[in-house]
């Protein structure tokens, strides 16, 4: 068993390449092989999201606290809130984040394919942003 503390893993700003806004990462676990999940929480400020991006075994996002945003490639934009749990199948082109006016925490969670959990597109515009939620 081993037990990382939490002041042991410092808070990681995301890197404006593939995030919008300001974004912090901290690291959950990134298991030793044979295992590969990796999870992360990560807390978007208002307006903050990610970019486009897959994932090439999926990902399951599970909302903490605030109000957050999620969207597939030609699907609606959709309100994500906390206890609510988004599964993304894999190579599904996505993005999630925040609200306008609300940050969002969320644990994200992933399993890597020969070291690659994430595979980065383009970033969502401002007008991709803008579109009004369903629930
Ligand atoms: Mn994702």
């Amino acid at each position: 068993m081993e037990i990382t503390k939490a002041a042991a893993q410092p808070s990681r700003r995301a890197k404006a390449e593939w995030f919008t806004g300001t974004v912090w990462q901290d690291p959950i676990v990134e298991a030793p092989a044979p295992a590969r999940i990796k999870a992360v929480r990560v807390t978007f400020e208002p307006g903050a999201r990610t970019a486009w991006h897959t994932h090439p075994l999926g990902q399951t996002l599970h909302v903490v606290t605030g109000v957050g945003r999620a969207q597939v490639w030609g699907g609606p934009v959709r309100e994500i809130r906390p206890g609510d749990t988004v599964w993304i199948p894999p190579h599904e082109k996505h993005w999630h984040g925040a609200s306008p006016e609300n940050g969002m925490v969320h644990i994200a969670l992933h399993e890597h394919l020969d070291g690659v959990h994430v595979d980065w597109l383009e970033h969502v515009s401002d007008e991709q942003y803008a579109v009004a939620p369903s629930a």
